[in-house]
């Protein structure tokens, strides 16, 4: 076996989705509505069972997701929301957009995911500046492991904060048995193509218990429709899903189980064949990943950045995530208030994610473990 290895096979994934996804397809060009038909309908129904929770919206992104539960909490200027530090930039977008102010939290040294003490610090920080009202907690599940929703919850109950749940790259996953999905007062979904659960262009959804809550996503989704047709209830977006979409990811939850053991069946081979110089990722304890993303650790920056040189001379693609937190980041700069937070900062220096999707081979597996192997193996060596 030799390369290349792709991050992520969308051509191969369509060769096994097959007639089914087609057939799909085909219905939607024969009924024509194209702007949430009801194949929409059945993904959110689908996507509620899957989750857990009494409702799902279906929407044009997981950023608009995201956007439209800060919107429905009445987020806005003079307010804090806190999310770690260590994510992508569409969570900390989103409050910025809508005139508040992202306060950057740290992340765990172990598992990347966000530190309660230091949520429990920047809170501190923020009630002892006094200029701004703490509003709503973001927690995210990095690279498709669950954030730590039972203490999240807990803290965010105690400080009378609104819990939201960014499970952009965690669906499928679990935490302590049950499936990702009705963790906070909101979750928010992703289908971006590299996503767990990833469409064939943009899409997203919210999923929710409250029935209030739900027909107010719907409203903010629909330009913030009434009851009626052209009745102007509210200021809202457009971000809805397409008919298309959705019929491409109801093919894909028919294999999305089957998906997601063979994601686990790659992490475990990688877990079990890295050489000792390279760290394999470090579990939520009583959760199962979803497997966004299976990243590395290597001692330094300089044997992260060798590692990766010598995978793409191997042609086996790897990513960076992420290379900065987002509070180093040029564009939130006016607002980080100049905390110095250590482990996000430190993260992005040695970390290496490695392929990981359905359409992984064996062989292809070997074939990235035996390039790390040699190159691992030439690092034991005494420089000549
Ligand atoms: C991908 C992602 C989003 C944004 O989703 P889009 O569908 O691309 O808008 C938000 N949060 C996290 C953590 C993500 O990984």
């Amino acid at each position: 076996m030799s390369g290349p290895v792709p991050f992520l096979d969308l051509p191969a994934q369509q060769k096994r989705l097959g007639a089914a996804l087609r057939e799909r397809l085909d219905r939607v060009l024969a009924h024509c509505r194209f702007v949430m038909g009801p194949e929409v309908t059945e993904l959110e129904e689908r996507l509620a069972r899957y989750g857990g929770a009494r409702h799902a919206i279906g929407v044009s992104s997981g950023t608009d997701a995201l956007l439209m539960v800060l919107m429905a909490e009445g987020i806005g200027p003079g307010m804090a929301v806190f999310l770690p530090a260590f994510t992508y930039t569409a969570t900390a977008e989103v409050v910025l957009l809508l005139g508040a102010v992202p306060v950057f939290v740290d992340v765990d040294p172990q598992t990347f995911q966000i530190s309660l003490p230091s949520l429990e610090q920047r809170l501190e920080d923020i009630r002892q500046a006094g200029q701004l009202r703490p509003q709503a907690i973001i927690g995210v599940d990095l690279f498709g492991q669950p954030a730590p929703w039972d203490e999240l919850n807990r803290f965010a109950a105690r400080e009378g904060l609104f819990l939201a749940a960014d499970c952009a790259q965690s669906f499928g996953a679990s935490y302590k048995g049950r499936k990702l999905g009705h963790e906070a007062g909101a979750t928010t979904l992703s289908f971006f193509p590299s996503k767990p659960l990833g469409g064939y262009g943009d899409g997203g959804a919210v999923l929710t218990d409250d029935d209030e809550k739900a027909a107010l996503y719907s409203s903010l989704r629909s330009h913030g429709e009434g009851h009626q047709r052209y009745e102007v209830q509210r200021i809202g977006l457009n971000a809805r899903l397409d008919s298309f979409q959705a019929a491409v990811l109801l093919s894909k939850m028919d294999v999305f189980e089957d998906e997601l053991k063979r994601r686990e069946g790659v992490a475990r081979a990688y877990d079990a064949g890295l050489p000792s110089l390279v760290r394999p990722p470090v579990r939520v304890p009583d959760s199962q990943s979803a497997w966004a993303v299976y990243c590395v650790s290597l001692p330094s920056r300089i044997l992260r950045d060798s590692l990766r040189d010598r995978l793409t001379e191997a042609e086996i693609a790897t990513a960076i995530y992420y290379p900065k937190p987002l509070h180093q980041q040029p564009a939130y700069q006016a607002q980080h208030d100049g905390i110095a937070l250590p482990v996000a900062e430190r993260i992005g220096e040695h970390v290496l994610a490695l392929p990981i999707h359905a359409d992984l081979s064996d062989e292809a597996v070997a074939y990235v473990l035996a390039v790390i192997g040699q190159w691992a193996e030439e690092q034991d060596e005494p420089q000549q």
